[in-house]
């Protein structure tokens, strides 16, 4: 079946109808800033797990997981218990910032996860209930406590819609806040892939701040994803991760891990910023804390609360149901271990993902962490041959394929020049098999490019996968990442028939793009 056939005409019956009708009035009613309803034209109705079904009948599994909110799946029972717990017992559902019982339930089982070095002096503030509002507090935070303006932030990142959340996100419209590199491997912006690349990234990040005529005074705070997320599921080198609270620790500036995506379990460890050990000064909190249900906090070391009474307010900061549902679901997830678990599991899924569509033309790259999980999709006929001119030095083209011997670089690049730095860091030297970053390669780096990014591809992914009964996401900067953000209790058994289906969608996809030429978006 042509993959630009539409779920519709699957669909029959009064309950098709019935689906129908609330899809068009969906699209006559509702902004067209509507996002995942375009690419996802389903009514959902009920929904346990893993799986939800449609008002057409239909049954889906869903590893969108509200974009990572739902740490323990759909209607789980341990939440619906909390919450009709709450219900039952009279108590108000909304109270501002008051204090309740339920409230305090929360900040004492929510402290219990924190990093060890934040959990002692920890504060919590419970700001609007959305990512992008704990972000902004976050920002309003350090900026208070340094008596500075200025913000650095990171390429590809993705903190929330609000203006000061867009302006540290790598969607901004105009620079508000210093941007430095993020490191990744697939598309290095430096060429040099892992770890040479976040080497890279860390030096020119020192360089701008400890050069008086850099042109960026000392900020307020830095940013960060541990793992960038919608940016196209980028996984932080841990090592990288360290250096950053190095640099920011030692020029007294304010680290802000935003932990809205990654919180919970979902990356393998309670939070992402555990598995390199660093405390962050401040931590922003969203998405799966709520148990499903709208709730956002920063929590941070109490020396940066300067705020005076009702310097941060709002009037969603009370909500009882979220709060119940959002202990019992951290209680879970540090109880039952499922932090491991979603280790254990990425890793397998990663693993049959490479094995089985890694080598497929349009794959670029498979990586994550933890159930945070993506697959780069490219133009398999925008390939690049691996030609690359090396410029300036009379040598020519670097033979194809890059890999260890496929280069004739004479000395190493960056190696650093003895006694030219004293930077305590190790010299660096190209890897061999990286990437190059297009046109230009210097000696030494291997001739083989990124393929351009596919969008039209990975949407072609998205809608073979809706037909399989597979809900993914799409991100990434050319939203060329098919994602898989599986609830932590996703069943061994569950994760083989998510892996089928994907696969086989993946070869749909392949196959059809083989057959006529690259697919395009059609959304
Ligand atoms: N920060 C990160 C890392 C996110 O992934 C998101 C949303 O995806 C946000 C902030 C914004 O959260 P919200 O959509 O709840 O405003």
């Amino acid at each position: 079946m042509a993959v630009t056939e539409s779920l519709a005409e699957e669909t029959q019956g009064p309950a098709g109808a019935a689906h129908e009708g609330i899809l068009r009035r969906q699209s006559a009613r509702e902004s067209s800033a509507r996002t995942y309803a375009r690419a996802l034209p389903i009514v959902p109705v009920r929904a346990r797990g893993l799986t939800i079904e449609g008002a057409d009948g239909r049954r889906y599994l869903d590893c969108l997981s509200g974009a990572g909110t739902l740490a323990l799946g759909h209607n789980h029972p341990v939440v619906l218990a909390a919450v009709r717990q709450v219900l039952d017992s009279g108590a108000p559902l909304s109270v501002l910032d008051l204090a309740t019982p339920v409230k305090d339930a929360f900040i004492t089982e929510l402290f219990r996860t924190l990093p060890a070095g934040l959990a002692g002096r920890a504060r919590v503030q419970f700001c609007g209930p959305a990512g992008t509002d704990a972000v902004e507090a976050a920002l309003k935070l350090v900026r208070a406590a340094t008596g500075r303006t200025g913000l650095l932030a990171f390429t590809g990142a993705y903190h929330g819609m609000t203006e000061g959340a867009l302006a540290v996100s790598g969607g901004a419209s105009e620079v508000r806040a210093v941007r430095l590199p993020y490191p990744q491997d697939y598309r290095c912006p430096f060429g040099v892939g892992s770890p040479y690349g976040a080497e890279l990234a860390a030096r020119w990040t020192e360089s701008l701040l400890d050069d008086p005529k850099s042109g960026v005074p000392l900020p307020a705070g830095m940013i960060l994803e541990p793992v960038q997320g919608e940016g196209g599921v980028h996984p932080a080198p841990d090592d990288w991760l360290r250096r950053m609270r190095r640099v920011t620790a030692d020029r007294g500036i304010p680290l802000i891990a935003d932990e809205v995506q990654t919180g919970v379990g979902r990356t393998g460890a309670f939070w992402a910023v555990d598995h390199s050990g660093i405390t962050p000064d401040v931590m922003v909190l969203s998405k799966a804390i709520g148990g499903s249900l709208p709730l956002a906090v920063i929590v941070y070391r109490d020396d940066l609360d300067v705020w005076q009474p009702g310097a941060h307010a709002g009037t969603f900061r009370g909500n009882q149901l979220a709060m119940a549902a959002g202990t019992a679901t951290l209680a879970y997830v540090r109880e039952n271990g499922l932090a491991e678990r979603a280790d254990r599991l990425g890793a397998r899924i990663m693993a049959q993902l490479r094995a089985d569509i890694g080598g497929l033309a349009c794959v670029g790259e498979v990586r994550g962490r933890g159930l945070m999980i993506g697959v780069e999709l490219v133009e398999p006929a925008g390939a690049v041959a691996g030609h690359v001119e090396h410029v300036g030095d009379g040598r020519g083209a670097a033979p194809a394929g890059g890999g260890p011997g496929g280069y004739d670089s004479g000395a190493a690049p960056f190696e650093g020049k003895p006694g030219g730095y004293d930077s305590g860091a190790a010299p660096l030297q190209v890897k061999p098999g990286a990437y190059d970053s297009g046109a230009v390669a210097f000696p030494g780096e291997p001739a083989r490019a990124p393929r351009p990014a596919a969008p039209g591809l990975a949407a072609a992914v998205q809608r073979e996968c809706l037909r399989r009964g597979l809900i993914v996401e799409l991100g990434g900067r050319h939203s060329s990442v098919v994602r898989l953000l599986p609830p932590l209790t996703i069943t061994d058994e569950q994760t083989s028939a998510v892996l089928d289906r994907l696969t086989d969608a993946v070869g749909a996809v392949a196959r059809e793009a083989e057959a006529h030429g690259p697919v395009r978006r059609t959304d």
